[in-house]
């Protein structure tokens, strides 16, 4: 399998600007889970590069749980990212949610996220695997460690060599936290395959609290990454409020992770 140590022994790189991803140093990606006005991801952005982050996340859209929540602002959000990496020099990441607006989400995007309720849909794979530009694959809800390396096959398949995987924490009984945050799916990928480990705590504790703790725990695993929600405001925010950091606690983490 294209994914697999056996095929490919020497740990994938990816190249995103000046951003190098699974080159040894951890790669931080931070920004609101949902991009809401030109204010919000623009303070957000500077906030979180001068904190030590190389990379902006922000959803324009948003694969909400139910269909009378706030589903993004679509191409303004993107817009509002090109706007904010023209600023800061930040590589954007956002979610493309089907095949039918990857072409315009792919205009603004340097990588390309498919979020954990995509993990398989095999056309979105395919046809992300076609355009060649770094993707970030979350693990699926309730995927196996296995499921999710051949959603990754269905990219890399497509002559798309750009792929990294991101663990977002899998449903489980526990109910103190939003998911179950498998850390043991760090080294295991590590092991099985050579490509790039992002961990993204805030999805994976769904409470802000617990973020730092579950951060560098990730890094001590072997991430070679980490994506965090952070919030000028996350009792305002228009989702994903609870798990999300304010811009001074992001800070604070970034100085004991040693970022900055
Ligand atoms: C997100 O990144 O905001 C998101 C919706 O993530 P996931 O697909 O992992 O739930
Ligand atoms: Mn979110």
């Amino acid at each position: 399998k294209m994914a697999s140590r056996e095929f490919h022994p020497e740990p994938t790189i990816i190249e995103v600007g000046n951003v190098r991803i699974g080159a040894g140093t951890p790669v931080i990606m931070a920004g609101p889970c949902a991009v809401e006005s030109r204010e919000q991801i623009l303070q957000t952005a500077h906030a979180v590069k001068a904190a030590g982050a190389t990379c902006l996340r922000g959803g324009a859209f948003k694969p909400r749980s139910s269909p009378y929540s706030f589903q993004g602002l679509k191409e303004e959000g993107l817009k509002l990212l090109a706007e904010a990496r023209k600023e800061t020099g930040l590589a954007i990441v956002t979610e493309v949610m089907d095949p039918v607006n990857l072409p315009m989400v792919a205009e603004y995007a340097d990588i390309l996220q498919i979020g954990a309720r995509n993990m398989q849909n095999f056309h979105l794979l395919k046809e992300v695997g076609k355009t060649g530009k770094p993707v970030m694959l979350k693990r699926g809800i309730a995927a196996t460690i296995e499921e999710w390396l051949m959603s990754a096959e269905y990219i890399l398949s497509e002559g798309n060599p750009n792929v990294m995987l991101c663990e977002r924490g899998i449903r489980t009984f526990e109910k103190y936290t939003r998911n179950t945050m498998d850390l043991n799916a760090i080294p295991v990928i590590k092991h099985l395959s050579h490509l790039p480990v992002i961990a993204d705590p805030s999805h994976g504790t769904g409470v802000a609290r617990y973020v730092p703790a579950m951060s560098k725990a990730s890094i001590a695993a072997g991430a070679d990454g980490l994506i965090l929600e952070v919030h000028p405001n996350p009792a305002k925010a228009m989702s994903d409020g609870p798990q999300s950091l304010t811009l001074e606690q992001f800070d604070q983490l970034m100085k004991e992770l040693g970022n900055r």
